[in-house]
């Protein structure tokens, strides 16, 4: 698509879930106090979250994965259309190395993207990694310095700490795929510009069309302003599930911020416990 029709999907709220603020869960952030439930990993990983009164249920939004199982399927229009969970092997696999070609391509096509001045003062393009068929996927911001020297997304400090969330939550990083909004180091580790995101949008949403995922969590403010809507705040939305085309959205802080708060620790926890219960429905028939 030539570049003077392309428009940014925004805003993309979901008109029945629209903004169903999880209010149990904003208020337990507000006020320190605990909605968790024991997770083996909770204790060892983040030991200061660890408390667990036993009769404090998990909130799912309204609209969430997680408050209908099965609801969230494909068959709707855009970035979601097109997937099934059927059971042939077969065509899962033929599936799976059509998915990893595309993507072969894309990230060839976006190595020699010049797009934006970003280009010309990183290392590499930092195109992304994980499982090409993950059901989930991660939006961060852009390539720090770790990241534009070895050519992979979340390899820094705050990408070790997204490593700890993930595996106390119980998920592998070799299960999901990473990627960020802009595909090349901003200079100074500083946020992308509004500018440099809409630039880069095509080959993030490229991505997203190739493996289609189930969720997308988006990690921090830019990455939310850019799927879910350029007005939204982060602290205001996180926590709570937005739907668009089949895709369900869980915005939450980026592990950057946590890495200069310690007090986003127990509202990601929150969020991110939201993510795995919404990930086991999506097994259960
Ligand atoms: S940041 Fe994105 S749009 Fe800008 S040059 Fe790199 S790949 Fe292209």
């Amino acid at each position: 698509m030539p570049d003077s029709e392309w428009q940014p999907p925004l805003p993309i709220f979901d008109d029945v879930a629209g903004i169903a603020i999880d209010e149990q869960s904003q208020v337990a952030a507000l006020t320190g106090e605990s909605t968790d439930q024991a997770h083996p990993g909770q204790a060892i990983l983040w030991p200061e979250l660890a408390s667990t009164p036993e009769d404090a249920p998990v909130c799912i939004s309204n609209g969430g994965p997680g408050a209908v199982p099965g609801t969230v399927e494909a068959g709707g229009e855009g970035m979601g259309e097109g997937r099934e969970d059927g059971n042939e092997k077969g065509s899962e696999k033929v599936a799976a190395e059509q998915t990893a070609a595309s993507l072969t391509q894309l990230e060839r096509g976006c190595r020699t993207c010049q797009r934006c001045d970003l280009r010309a003062g990183c290392t590499q393009v930092v195109f992304g990694e994980g499982n090409p068929h993950a059901r989930l996927m991660f939006v961060g911001e852009g390539p720090g310095q770790q990241e534009d020297i070895q050519g992979r997304p979340f390899v820094g400090a705050a990408g070790q700490l997204l490593d700890r969330i993930l595996a106390a939550v119980d998920i592998k990083r070799d299960e999901v795929y990473i990627a960020n909004v802009v595909k090349c180091r901003p200079p100074g580790n500083r946020l992308p510009t509004w500018e440099e995101a809409e630039a880069c949008l095509p080959h993030l949403i490229a991505q997203i069309q190739a493996i289609r995922p189930k969720i997308i969590v988006c990690l921090g403010a830019l990455a939310t302003q850019t799927l879910i809507d350029k007005k939204a705040r982060i602290t205001r939305v996180r926590g709570t599930w937005f739907k668009k085309d089949g895709i369900m959205y869980m915005p939450t802080f980026h592990p950057a911020a946590l890495l200069r708060d310690e007090t986003k620790k127990r509202p990601v926890w929150e969020d991110m416990k939201k993510v795995k219960e919404a990930l086991d429905h999506l097994d259960t028939p």
